[in-house]
């Protein structure tokens, strides 16, 4: 019988249909023991990880009869394609399965941002009353620059559109963009920290992206913007970020990813009460549905493909 190893959480009722058709070992503690798991993997057809699994070639090259790797999200950087690709190992992401919970998750936040929602909270519940020391702005006619505008990133804009934001959107890769989908004009890098209010990035890690938004970048933000990651971290400087917003170039920003998770003292330390800020570890892909969602996309593509 096909034997599948699950390392990280799945969705309760997807588990039970893998189980009617597979041998499955599951242990979402597994993506924390890298020893257990090289012992483990030689005897799988098929691996189920989210993004703490680091399938390596160290672990790959013990995993001698594996077919097939199903990733519950999307984001392939902790899986080493290349040694996938050579070896014939299908990789399988589930692209655009979280894609409402990201985009939620940026609208709730640049809203909550740009009304300092952070800092009027912190106030408040110290007895301040910050009612007219604190200024907010509306949404309204404010520009959006989306920073890779592939699955994500368009339904970013999509919903954002709805809001009233006006959308800009940086991606080397997307030539054209049909605008009766999507009302988004394709700008340069420059353009858009120039242009924009908020800024929300959705980029895969890779060679290129990792620290792509740096001390140069912030300079040439002309407008304070409010600052989304929602993608990796290490795609934005950390420290340059803070220093960014200490010296006024930003005026608040929401990171749901670190360039180290969970996110250590040398980085939380900087943040202090009172910033206009968010901070949330790694949630904002995973919702009740979109967990689901995912969970059942990938138990059908792994059973598609064993078939
Ligand atoms: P996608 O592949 O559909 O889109 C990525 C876009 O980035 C593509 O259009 C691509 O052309 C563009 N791109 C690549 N290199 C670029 C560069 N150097 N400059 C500008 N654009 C570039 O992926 P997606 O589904 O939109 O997801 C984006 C990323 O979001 C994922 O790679 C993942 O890391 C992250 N993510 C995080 C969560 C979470 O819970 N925090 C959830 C889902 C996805």
């Amino acid at each position: 019988m096909t034997k599948i190893l699950i390392t990280e959480f799945i969705n309760q009722n997807s588990l039970e249909n893998l189980n009617k058709k597979f041998d499955v070992m599951y242990d979402e503690k597994l993506c924390e023991n890298e020893k257990k798991l090289i012992t483990m993997v030689k005897d799988y057809d098929g691996l189920i990880v989210r993004n703490k699994t680091q399938l390596n070639s160290n672990i790959l090259k013990n995993a001698i009869k594996l077919k097939f790797i199903g990733r519950l999200g999307v984001g392939l950087d902790n899986i080493d394609t290349e040694y996938c690709k050579n070896k014939n190992i299908h990789v399988q992401p589930a692209t655009g399965m979280n894609a409402d919970s990201v985009a939620e998750y940026v609208v709730s936040s640049s809203m909550s941002l740009i009304k300092k929602i952070p800092m009027f909270h912190n106030g408040t519940i110290k007895g301040e009353w910050p009612r007219t020391t604190i200024k907010s702005i509306e949404i309204k006619q404010k520009y959006l620059g989306i920073i890779g505008f592939g699955t994500i990133g368009k339904k970013v804009a999509e919903y954002s559109s709805k809001n009233g934001l006006k959308i800009l959107a940086y991606d080397p890769y997307v030539k054209e963009i049909n605008n009766k989908e999507i009302d988004a004009k394709l700008l340069s890098l420059k353009e858009i920290y120039e242009k924009s209010d908020i800024i929300s990035i959705h980029l895969p890690l890779t060679d290129e992206t990792k620290n792509l938004i740096n001390k140069s970048s912030f300079s040439q933000m002309k407008n304070k913007p409010i600052l989304i990651n929602t993608s990796r971290g290490g795609i934005i400087n950390e420290s340059d970020l803070i220093e960014a917003y200490n010296k006024n170039n930003i005026s608040g920003f929401a990171l749901d990813v670190f360039e180290k998770e969970p996110i250590e003292s040398e980085f939380y330390n900087m943040i202090k009460p009172g910033m206009n800020c968010i901070l949330t570890p790694h949630i904002s892909g995973v919702t009740t549905e979109s967990n689901i969602r995912v969970s059942d996309f990938i138990v059908k593509k792994i059973t598609d493909f064993f078939n």
